[in-house]
């Protein structure tokens, strides 16, 4: 195994990034002895059970079964590949990365950085334009109409394309970004003639910015009376398309603002209204958590966004009736992930904006918290209008679309958790209430639909190659065979035994697949004479699960090695008499299995006269030996 050309990177961001740092943007960290301890972003955590060891540089979740160094929290965090986290730390710590390949050197279209910085550039030029220009006037002045204040107009960077067809290309001419460049953005188009126009031309412009707070796409709304004699276009707003840096399912308008409050806020809360003045309004009338969705309805890939940031979310929806479709579908979505969903239907007629505008942030916000949750809303409308005692047929429709949305709590998940069986339980009795049905028959039925339900594979839609299932696949530990945990935590402690131990005990002897693999590597290592330490396995490898595993042997070896070690020198002592025990019986199960085979071919009489002979002497040896005799 050849030493990987971003090694060196690797190791330098790992220095520069300091775990606690990294890990308190997210979590609120406090002291404990020698570690940090915090809530664990991903499972619903009381205790604290989330560690932080500043020293090892290293997380863990006693919990989740999660190990891991900065990388690992990135690429959780995030949801990206171990190069996905290598890249963002690297930035973050200013350290340029080698990139692979051609095709990505910087000012080419595929390069995502030059990308990144294209947008921000063009972020610029508009909103310059909409402060300055003579032509924005009319767009100022429509914004001040509606009550955007300056401020919301300079927090997120509203802007305005002019009517010119080439505006922003003949601005581009005097930077390093190519019109190749602004097209792979998804802000120019050419035309049958061959010349480029502008995707957004005449349009007030809202900024994407991902969670990372970089721009990442556009989205445009139509200005009345700005179109002079040419016909406003078709479609109010328009987005941009999916790029390189912008996939709408990925990213929610304003998050990286409603970020900035939520990362502090006690309460982990999001409120996802439709549009992006609705998004504006709220947050100068102060309710600072509100998102938008991106002309997509909701799906498992925002509830994987949202997830990391929040733990409850509010929809709101405008009175009408796709609205209220929409959301059943939604519905489904999220009983099956573990946010608590909650849907607040605004009164007809009105939308988040005006209620922001003409009421005030605090009428939203008590809205907001007033909002019933999505189980309540789902048995509010599937019952609404129905006589639920004399509609026989209506009322068992009813209630068995009812059962099947909360059928899609998987019954493991509900015997996990005291809270969800109350829970389960106030929801029959409330629907026995209703319906006037027996709560047992309710409770059947509802474990008759449940199990005629598959289960849902969350992960399906993962598309995209930088995504990795939110949920780490972990290893059952308890499963490992102790003489192979103990080899590869006594090797990860103390690399020079490798040495003895690639001569006398070969990957094949492994019986664990995770084990076997990590020894394969340190063996590959070796063999390359590289060092087999554990930091240097860390920055090689880069599968999430034997990364998870690697972590955990060392942190159990650490803990071990810190707890003993009042005398290092006993206890380096003590670790060359387990490994010498560990070693032979490695040894013991080679003659065991060679032993087994004989004893297998004697009963089965395969061999002849001579040969049964010599086998009976050699077992008789072996087990003499064995026995010390
Ligand atoms: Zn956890």
């Amino acid at each position: 195994m050849p030493i990987g050309p971003d090694f060196d990177a690797k190791d330098r961001v790992k220095q520069a990034t300091s775990i606690v740092d990294l890990v308190s943007r997210t979590i609120n960290l406090r002291r404990q002895g020698p570690n940090y301890v915090g809530l664990c972003p991903w499972h619903d955590d009381k205790r604290p059970s989330f560690t932080v060891n500043p020293v090892r540089q290293r997380f863990s979740c006693f919990v989740c079964d999660l190990h891991g160094d900065v990388f690992d929290f990135t690429m959780k965090m995030e949801s990206v590949d171990f190069r996905g986290a290598l890249e963002i730390l690297a930035q973050a710590a200013g350290i340029v990365l080698k990139q692979h390949g051609p095709k990505t050197e910087p000012g080419n279209p595929d390069h995502k950085p030059t990308l990144f910085e294209a947008m921000k550039w063009v972020e610029e030029q508009y909103h310059q334009c909409l402060l300055h220009s003579n032509e924005a006037i009319p767009v100022r002045e429509y914004l001040q109409d509606r009550g955007i204040t300056q401020e919301s107009i300079d927090k997120f960077r509203v802007g305005f394309a002019p009517l010119a067809w080439s505006w922003l290309v003949d601005r581009c001419r005097s930077t390093r970004f190519t019109p190749k460049i602004l097209e792979a953005c998804g802000l120019i188009l050419m035309n049958n003639r061959g010349t480029w126009y502008e995707r957004f031309r005449g349009r007030v412009l809202f900024p994407i910015r991902d969670t990372q707070d970089r721009p990442i796409a556009l989205g445009g709304r139509v200005v009345p009376g700005i179109y002079g004699t040419e016909d406003e276009p078709k479609g109010k707003y328009y987005n941009s398309t999916e790029t390189r840096l912008f996939t709408k399912s990925d990213n929610l308008y304003g998050l990286n603002i409603a970020l900035e409050g939520l990362r502090k806020a006690d309460d982990k809360s999001l409120t996802i209204v439709e549009g992006y003045t609705d998004v504006i309004a709220a947050h100068q009338a102060g309710v600072t958590n509100v998102v938008a969705a991106l002309g997509t309805a909701l799906n498992e890939r925002h509830i994987r966004l949202i997830k990391r940031f929040a733990d409850s979310i509010t929809l709101v929806l405008d009175g009408d009736d796709a609205g209220q479709r929409r959301t059943s579908e939604v519905l489904d979505l999220f009983v099956t992930s573990d946010v608590d969903l909650r849907i607040l239907t605004l009164p007809e007629g009105m939308d988040p904006f005006d209620l922001c505008m003409k009421q005030g942030g605090e009428a939203f916000q008590k809205m907001i918290e007033g909002a019933p949750d999505a189980i309540s809303h789902r048995i509010r409308t599937e019952t609404k209008g129905v006589d639920l005692l004399n509609q026989t047929h209506a009322a068992t429709k009813a209630l068995n679309n009812i059962l099947k949305t909360l059928a899609g709590i998987p019954a493991s998940e509900i015997a996990a958790s005291a809270a969800k069986q109350l829970r389960q339980q106030q929801l029959i009795g409330r629907l026995s209430r209703q319906f006037q049905i027996d709560s047992e028959h309710i409770s059947r039925r509802l474990n008759e639909i449940r199990n005629s339900l598959r289960p849902r594979n969350y992960d399906a839609d993962a598309d995209s190659k930088n995504m990795v299932p939110a949920k780490i696949q972990t290893v059952d530990f308890s499963s490992f065979v102790g003489k192979e945990r103990e080899l590869l935590q006594l090797l990860i402690l103390q690399p020079a035994l490798l040495d003895t131990a690639v001569e006398k005990v070969s990957p094949d002897q492994f019986v664990a697949g995770p084990l076997k693999a990590i020894y394969q590597i340190m063996d590959d290592f070796f063999h390359d004479e590289r060092e087999v330490d554990h930091d240097s396995l860390m920055l090689e490898v880069q599968d999430p699960v034997l990364r998870n595993v690697i972590a955990r042997l060392y942190d159990e070896a650490a803990s071990k090695n810190e707890l003993e070690s009042g005398d290092s020198t006993s206890f380096a002592l003590d670790m060359n008499q387990q490994f010498d025990s560990v070693l032979a019986a490695f040894e013991d199960e080679v003659i065991a299995n060679d032993h087994r085979a004989k004893v297998s071919q004697l009963q089965q009489k395969a061999l002849d006269k001579e040969e049964e002979l010599a086998a009976l002497e050699e077992l008789l040896n072996q087990t003499k030996q064995r026995h010390g005799l």
